[in-house]
């Protein structure tokens, strides 16, 4: 079978490596598969000339929850150990609210609100981790690069057009994709992996989605993490964290330390489609450690990414100088006024000084996530979406990149149990009726992925997008049920508040959907 991924975000990423695993076996002898020893191709096209480049300019930093990591650890690469090692684990996050000086005056009121459970190594096998986003994508764009060396791995590929095709008796796949530079290409199955401005989305629903703009948005900036330390003592009953959410009237201001030092001389790697090569910047062998600050607030229209910082500056010093969190104050004083940081060294390049624009654009529910071609009653291809293609996440969720995992994980596991996995040297004969029942298949694990994921990540989904609103413009009434409310739901037990998220296990689920199946009358597993 020829499966086609579009978009080498970290969803397709993660997508190529899992079928890898779980098709092609590409992991179970070498790290490094033969071309000839894999019984089905698979591509991961890329439209940017350059993935990397694009993450590091569009990604700010993340939470990876724990049901995340536990997913990305099934491929057995080592990948959540790295993610851990560079990034900075948090289970837990210190929630607060502020309110101005009535006299308008410099010091203003906080609450202390409780601590939010993020996930614990204890309870879920993994901890949240705070780190770069553009971290995580190079760390799976990397061990994709490695399978093959890179072969199939190809950017500069930005796909206009994907449809039916309705003759596809040459063997060659029944759904047809169209590139901006007038390529075509075909495959039996397409996985839109193309994020949240998705060109598959549309021929799966059968009609235009749009995204629109959540009347979010969020800006932040990267920080020196020796600006975060405290100068008044902590209040020994109020159990603390070095991650801090701040609640206000009009919207949220949230830092975290998100990077360690770590050694990358041997790490990341500039893909132009057909080598791997070091990039300048990224042969800088010490990374220094980075901590984030970003703050949401509610607006009409999504303001522009790269509109003059001054006004994004002034914008943020009015909405935050107010806050009685001293280490708000010293980061509004240092990106609005230039103020130095005392203690520690300036961080190089891009890591400090610009802000980060980031208006955050949803899409509605779906109906579903994928589509099977059939023509006379015979399958002829199939598209199916994940990642934020099917769902866009609010950053809010933390669990953008954590359901993309699993998202990669559960299809590649159900896709490995419905098709066959054939020596790659058959007779023609045989290997076009393989074929032609590897199809089949896809009428069983296309619903199967759908429905096993689709009800999950909806509850995540609705849920973020209520907890959104406590970021927008609120009147006083509206503050003191907001606090109120997240006082009483940060007391609840961890296990009630987290375990359906944070526990969701891909190999079992993926196991409970197969044994109902088999129990039922079509009896497809192998
Ligand atoms: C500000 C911000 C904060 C976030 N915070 C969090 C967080 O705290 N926790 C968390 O888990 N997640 C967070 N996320 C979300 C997270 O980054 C994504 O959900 C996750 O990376 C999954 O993305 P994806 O691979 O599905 O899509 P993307 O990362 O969007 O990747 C899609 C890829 O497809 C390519 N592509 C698009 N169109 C085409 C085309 N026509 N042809 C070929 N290629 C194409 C794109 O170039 C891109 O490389 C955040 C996102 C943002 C923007």
């Amino acid at each position: 079978m020829k499966i086609i991924i579009i978009g080498a975000g970290i969803g397709g990423c993660s997508t190529f490596l899992f079928l890898h695993k779980y098709l092609n076996h590409t992991y179970a002898t070498s790290s490094v598969s033969s071309p000839s020893s894999s019984p089905h191709q698979i591509l991961l096209l890329e439209a940017h000339p350059n993935p990397l480049v694009t993450q590091k300019h569009i990604g700010g930093g993340l939470g990876l929850a724990p049901n995340g990591l536990r997913a990305l650890e099934l491929l057995g690469l080592g990948i959540p150990e790295k993610i851990v090692k560079r990034g900075v684990v948090m289970p837990f996050a210190e929630a607060r609210s502020s309110y101005p000086a009535p006299d308008g005056g410099e010091e203003g009121k906080e609450v202390y609100l409780g601590l939010v459970t993020m996930g614990g190594e204890k309870r879920y096998g993994w901890s949240n981790v705070m780190c770069e986003r553009g971290m995580v994508h190079e760390i799976v764009l990397e061990e994709a690069l490695k399978v093959d060396n890179g072969r199939d791995v190809k950017s500069g590929q930005k796909v206009v057009g994907v449809r039916q095709r309705h003759d596809p008796s040459d063997g060659q796949g029944g759904v047809q994709i169209e590139f901006q530079d007038g390529g075509i290409e075909y495959a039996d199955l397409v996985v839109g992996a193309d994020g949240v401005w998705s060109q598959v989305r549309d021929v799966v629903v059968g009609h235009h989605v749009e995204p629109h703009f959540e009347g979010l948005t969020g800006t932040g900036g990267w920080l020196n993490p020796s600006i975060l330390t405290r100068t008044t003592p902590p209040n020994s009953k109020q159990p603390s964290s070095p991650f801090v959410m701040t609640f206000t009237p009009n919207g949220f201001f949230g830092y975290t330390p998100c990077r360690t030092a770590f050694d990358r001389s041997n790490s990341p790697c500039e893909t132009d489609g057909v080598t791997t090569r070091p990039t300048a910047e990224n042969e800088r062998s010490k990374t220094e450690p980075l901590a984030m600050w970003w703050s949401s607030y509610e607006a009409p229209t999504p303001p522009p990414r790269d509109g003059p910082q001054d006004q994004i500056k002034a914008q943020i010093k009015a909405r935050h100088q107010g806050s009685g969190d001293e280490v708000i104050q010293r980061i509004i004083s240092h990106i609005c006024d230039g103020e130095e940081i005392e203690a520690g060294d300036k961080l190089k390049d891009q890591d400090e000084g610009k802000l980060l624009v980031l208006p955050t654009f949803i899409t509605p529910i779906l109906e579903t996530w994928h589509r099977v071609f059939e023509a006379d009653g015979v399958v002829t291809g199939g598209l199916v979406l994940l990642g934020d293609a099917a769902h866009a996440m609010p950053p809010n969720s933390g669990q953008g990149v954590s359901s993309a995992a699993e998202d990669a994980a559960t299809l590649a596991l159900l896709i490995s149990h419905y098709v066959s996995s054939p020596p790659a040297a058959v007779d023609s004969t045989t290997s076009s009726s393989i074929r032609a029942q590897d199809l089949m298949a896809l009428k069983h694990v296309l619903p199967a992925y759908t429905g096993l994921r689709k009800p999950h990540v909806d509850k995540i989904l609705t849920l973020a997008r209520k907890l959104g609103n406590s970021k927008r413009v609120l009147t006083p009434r509206q503050c003191w049920f907001r606090d109120w409310f997240m006082w009483a739901l940060f007391k609840l037990p961890e296990g009630w508040m987290n375990d359906w998220k944070f526990g969701w296990n891909v190999e079992k689920e993926v196991e409970k959907v197969l044994k109902t199946e088999k129990s039922g009358w079509w009896g497809w597993s192998k």
